[in-house]
């Protein structure tokens, strides 16, 4: 049997000189003994795929909501792609897969049910508390909300898989004015790859989804610069009239390898470049070295355009964000006067709580079909409570 210390010793001779190595990890904020044969960021993963917040994700929206079709991506299967993808690159530039893995899976447990429209309505409830965003209510997931171990709150995962889950800004200092010698102006590259990866999975499976779903039609993304050339090199190569679907999978794979080898190659260049040679180098350096090339960039800014008009602005999407914003509000407002009519954990919160944090969490942990069920019930008459 392979020991956690063999482990950790063949991760210091295969990967990267500037890759995180778990052996050198900052630890976890409750000190706990080392597993015997799982290193940091392996346990990190695992507790995070064993984790309500982490099953939940399969019934949060990502674009479509669930009940559109079986189809579309969820937010579980959206965390799949990053996850999947992140790894590629983390392997190809010879950095830590475990500590990518474990972020990845993490990145988007902090999401409202109904993706973005349920954000928006929670940090405009929560103005005055301080607002709500996702990556900072991960963050609170994972270190607070989640409890189920006897010894700690959440589920104490190391620093690194913390500030990789607030989007690579430091978890420190937690106080204003606290300082903490773990903080750095940069994340690991690690961390920094999953927003690259996230970013190229859900550009990719948003143009997916969009023409599945009707929204959005091959013909005009021919003006997008990027698929255009991917679809002109595509009909070149073929010689024959592809089927919709043929193409359609055609263009997201190519759209997928086109942005990973173009964050690879550049991130590659910009660590040789800047004379990366250790972790401390990634740390100190001011300015994010995982990046596209300033072409890719470019494409990326103008595919982004095209679907911000075309399908997140659509009115079909519109009338359903709409309605999740409503549903929300509704219930936050009703949760917030009413509190006895929360479950006993939530009213017991209240008692030494803020009530519209104790709410907003509650409303953030819940998937869209609980929600749409949850607003059923104490909106519409008729319906068992
Ligand atoms: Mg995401």
């Amino acid at each position: 049997m392979l020991s956690r210390q063999i482990l950790e010793q063949r991760e210091k001779e295969t990967l990267a000189p500037y890759a995180a190595k778990s052996a050198d990890s900052r630890g976890r904020e409750y000190s706990e003994p080392e597993h015997d044969y799982r290193t940091a960021w392996q346990r990190d993963k695992d507790r995070i795929i064993h984790c309500t917040a982490f099953r939940r994700l399969e019934y949060k929206t990502q674009v479509f909501v669930n009940h559109e079709g079986d189809y579309y991506r969820t937010r579980l299967t959206h965390t799949l792609e990053v996850s999947q993808i992140a790894r590629s690159l983390a392997r190809v530039l010879g950095l830590n897969e475990d500590l990518v893995e474990a972020v990845s899976l993490a990145h988007d447990m902090g999401h409202t049910p109904f993706g973005h429209s349920g954000e928006e309505a929670l940090d405009r409830l929560l103005k005055e508390e301080g607002g709500f965003e996702h990556n900072a209510q991960g963050l609170r997931v994972v270190e607070f909300l989640e409890d189920r171990y006897p010894d700690f709150p959440g589920l104490n995962l190391t620093v690194e898989a913390r500030e990789g889950i607030l989007k690579g800004r430091s978890p420190y200092p937690r106080k204003p004015g606290q300082t903490d010698p773990r903080v750095s102006p940069s994340p690991t590259l690690e961390a920094q790859l999953v927003n690259l990866a996230d970013e190229i999975a859900y550009n990719s499976h948003d143009v997916d989804d969009g023409i599945k779903s009707a929204l959005l039609h091959l013909e005009d993304l021919q003006n997008v610069d990027l698929c255009g050339e991917i679809l002109a090199d595509l009909d070149a190569s073929t010689g024959k009239p592809l089927d919709d679907s043929r193409r359609r999978h055609a263009l997201v794979k190519t759209l997928i390898n086109l942005q990973v080898t173009d964050g690879a190659r550049q991130t590659m260049e910009n660590i040789q470049r800047e004379g990366i040679h250790s972790i401390e180098d990634v740390r100190r350096h001011p300015t994010r070295l995982v990046a596209f090339s300033p072409q890719m960039t470019d494409k990326n800014r103008q595919m982004k355009q095209f679907l911000n008009e075309k399908l997140y602005q659509h009115y079909q999407v519109l009338r359903m964000s709409d309605k999740a914003r409503r549903m929300l509000t509704d219930l936050f407002m009703l949760y917030s006067s009413h509190t006895e009519q929360l479950p006993p954990e939530q009213q017991e919160r209240c008692k030494s709580e803020p009530v519209k944090r104790v709410v907003a969490d509650y409303i953030a942990g819940m998937t869209d079909r609980y929600a749409g069920e949850e607003y059923r019930k104490l909106f519409l008459p008729l319906i068992q409570v």
